[in-house]
């Protein structure tokens, strides 16, 4: 079909087939994990020590004995085979943002012929896929082509329903024969570690003797786009790179703020409701669900769990979207930015951290001002996010965040913290050495006698900052839409680690000198804030005061792209920091820089040449088709003695030439490949290839508002965001 062909029939047909079929839900009883082993199905399923075993280690992390892992196996593969299971694969998550899985059959065959079901414990434990077909840096090297994966208890295993039938999942970590950390998964559980073994220290000072194993929690907010399946298929760009690279802005974008918390469109909502379904079959909380910004923007947020639970449910969550999307005639768009012009995409991570003893460390209560555990730990953060900003920019650092990040919608580039009035006087009185009672919110009161009075939240909200105080929890939001959490998550534990380390020294040597606990505390989170209370910021961070007041007044840095963000991997401070709590080894570090640099220049180098490839193979076309058009009723015209005016043709003419001078310098850039290092080619990326193609962009925008629509190849803005 021919490219306005497609694109015509496309509207055709979602126009022609509005029908959606409302299905009754199941009750949320019937469903709720039902695809899960967990610790309930094992309950029901193991021995009683076997299960004391495998609960004493989902809770505690205690290691498990190969005994019971065969038990434990054995009882999985009933599971499975009573849900008509016949593979089972180790799930892992390489440094890509993907998913990767390696599928085997519980068959085998014994010697008369018979097919029997074989699951032991060690196939459970460890799995084999080829470790050299994933992204691995520098550990290249060490590590030539043997990679394991390691089944991780902590996590469940769950089944997993694709066209191929149901297969048993076990979330895995992932490393090389040498035991270097191939994947996300295992930094994630280390830096729990950590920072599980620097708030010990801090609590004990503070006297707590009951201390259970700390973990971190994250809730994950996802932001995605819907399209109609058939727009998708129309567009390369929307398919290979999952942004739309050309595209004129429509008459009607988002500045009617009338889609946010709008009503959601039927065929939305029972897309919505199929996806969710599906969620708390796999035993993932989703909780909230709503319109987002843009048009054809939404975002789903599941109820917060442990962090690297929370991490494989993240990753299961963009998998199952992007299915039940498909399933549903809908294209899901996890893209941070798909269309220019209007809102892109976040996830904003919510992160706490906690233990059964003494509950959420990041919760102030009603009294901030009398809960020194809690001062302690948020305090730590703050100096972690002024020590460790750049390291936060580097793990939200991609192409496509780019695109966010620094503009005008989303957090800036510039790490700050935002605590709220309430606590931020209180670190502001703490900074003069004073600690002195705080104001409630108050109760709300409309003077409306039918609306009840509730308590007011302590502070405002702040869409601005980067990184907030919530009230429970921080909230990192410049995270993007399609990254995975770990990263982020690792580098909130391990910059917590370190500072909790750093206050332990403290508060050691203050309560050695003789200081009581206050008195001690105060004086430990004063030298705190002196040295880094300049990362704490309440006012707008869109504005150009804040950006020019952070760098030259503070002292923070504005990193605006990958280019230069990437690069604070290799800096000494933060190979300290990974090496000295355990978390990454320097060679490790290194393979991630490597990688993650390499993914930066493949997808903007893939961009440009689907840039290439679209201009002269459908828009400069088409261009020509309506310029021959123009040319058929001019001449037609002057035949007849009418003189029509070539404005327009003149400027079809002007701007696909134009067009087409720049693919060609584009062409030339794209081949260019001698670079002295990385960074000079990530430079090139974002300084030379990017602007190119952006000019290209203006060239076949400016086409697409003067080319007869009839012609026109490529499904347009209005109609992607708006035709559902
Ligand atoms: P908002 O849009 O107002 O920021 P949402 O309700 O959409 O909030 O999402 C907030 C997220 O934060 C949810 O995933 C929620 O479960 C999570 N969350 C709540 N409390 C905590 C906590 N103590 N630690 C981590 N995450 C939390
Ligand atoms: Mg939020």
């Amino acid at each position: 079909m021919s490219g306005n062909a497609s694109r015509l029939s496309a509207i055709n047909a979602i126009t022609s087939g509005k029908d959606v079929t409302v299905e009754m839900p199941d009750p949320l009883s019937k469903i709720w994990a039902s695809d899960v082993f967990n610790l309930a199905k094992m309950e029901q399923t193991l021995s009683k020590n076997a299960f004391k075993a495998m609960k004493k280690t989902v809770q505690t992390g205690a290691p498990l004995d190969p005994a019971t892992a065969d038990v434990v196996a054995a009882a999985m593969k009933d599971w499975a085979l009573s849900k008509g299971a016949k593979f089972f694969s180790h799930i892992f998550y390489p440094m890509t943002n993907a998913t990767a899985e390696k599928h085997d059959g519980f068959i085998v065959t014994n010697s008369d012929g018979h097919a029997i079901t074989e699951f032991t414990g060690s196939l459970l434990i460890k799995g084999e896929p080829d470790g050299s077909s994933f992204p691995n840096g520098s550990l290249r090297m060490t590590n030539a082509a043997r990679g394991y994966t390691a089944w991780d208890p902590t996590s469940p295993c769950y089944i997993m329903y694709t066209a191929n039938g149901p297969t048993l999942m076990i979330p895995s970590v992932f490393m090389s024969w040498t035991g270097e950390a191939l994947d996300k998964k295992i930094p994630l559980m280390r830096s729990n570690a950590a920072m599980n073994k620097a708030a010990h220290k801090v609590l004990s000072l503070m006297g707590e003797t009951d201390i259970a194993t700390l973990n971190s929690s994250c809730g994950a907010e996802q932001e995605y786009f819907l399209i109609d399946e058939r727009f998708a298929t129309s567009r390369p760009d929307v398919l290979l790179a999952g942004r739309t690279l050309f595209g004129a802005p429509p008459a009607k974008g988002q500045q009617f703020d009338d889609h946010y918390f709008g009503a959601i469109p039927e065929r939305v909502q029972v897309f919505m409701q199929d996806f969710e379904d599906r969620l708390y079959k796999l035993g993932i909380p989703a909780k909230t669900h709503h319109n987002e910004v843009a048009p054809g923007q939404f975002e789903i947020a599941p109820y917060f769990e442990s962090a690297n639970i929370a991490a494989d449910h993240q990753q299961l969550l963009m998998t199952v979207l992007k299915n039940t999307a498909k399933k549903h005639g809908l294209h899901a768009l996890l893209h941070e930015k798909p269309f220019a012009g209007v809102n892109g995409s976040g996830k904003h991570v919510n992160w706490s951290v906690g233990n059964a003893t003494q509950g959420n460390l990041l919760d102030p209560g009603h009294t901030p001002e009398e809960n020194l555990n809690f001062l302690l730990f948020c305090g730590a953060v703050i100096r972690g996010v002024h020590l460790y900003g750049p390291l936060l920019r580097a793990v939200i650092a991609s192409a496509a965040n780019d695109h966010r990040l620094g503009a005008n919608e989303a957090p800036p580039a510039i790490l700050s913290v935002y605590l709220g009035d309430q606590l931020e006087k209180v670190f502001k009185d703490i900074q003069q050495g004073n600690l002195n009672p705080t104001e409630s919110g108050g109760l709300m009161d409309l003077g409306l006698s039918e609306i009840l009075t509730f308590t007011r939240d302590p502070g405002d909200r702040n869409r601005t900052s980067p990184f907030a105080f919530t009230g429970n929890r921080f909230e990192f939001r410049a995270v993007g839409s399609s990254q995975s959490v770990s990263g982020p998550l690792v580098a909130m534990n391990t910059m917590l680690a370190d500072s909790l380390n750093w206050i332990a020294g403290k508060l050691e040597a203050a309560f050695d000198s003789g200081l009581d606990q206050t008195t001690g505390v105060i004086a430990v989170l004063k030298e705190l804030m002196d040295k880094h209370g300049n990362v704490v910021f309440g006012g707008d961070g869109y504005s150009a005061e804040w950006h020019k007041m952070a760098v030259e007044e503070r002292g923070l840095k504005n990193i605006p792209t990958t280019a230069e963000a990437l690069p604070a991997l290799m800096e000494d401070s933060v190979k300290d920091l990974f090496k000295n709590t355990g978390v990454l080894t320097p060679v490790e570090l290194q393979s991630r820089y490597e990688v993650y640099s390499e993914q930066y220049i493949l997808s903007i180098e893939l961009e440009a040449k689907l840039v290439i490839e679209m201009a002269t193979t459908s828009i400069y076309p088409a261009a020509m088709t309506y310029l021959a058009e123009l040319g058929t009723s001019i001449s037609g015209a002057a035949a007849m003695g009418i003189e029509l005016d070539t404005g327009i043709a003149k400027k079809v003419a002007a701007e696909a030439d134009a067009m087409m001078k720049v693919v060609a310098t584009l062409g030339n850039a794209v081949e260019k490949h001698d670079f002295a290092s990385t960074e000079a080619h990530m430079q090139f990326c974002a300084y030379e290839i990017r602007p190119l193609m952006d000019l290209v962009r203006s060239h076949a925008d400016a086409l697409e508002m003067t080319v007869a629509n009839t012609v026109w190849p490529l499904p347009k803005y209005s109609e992607m965001l708006f035709i559902k």
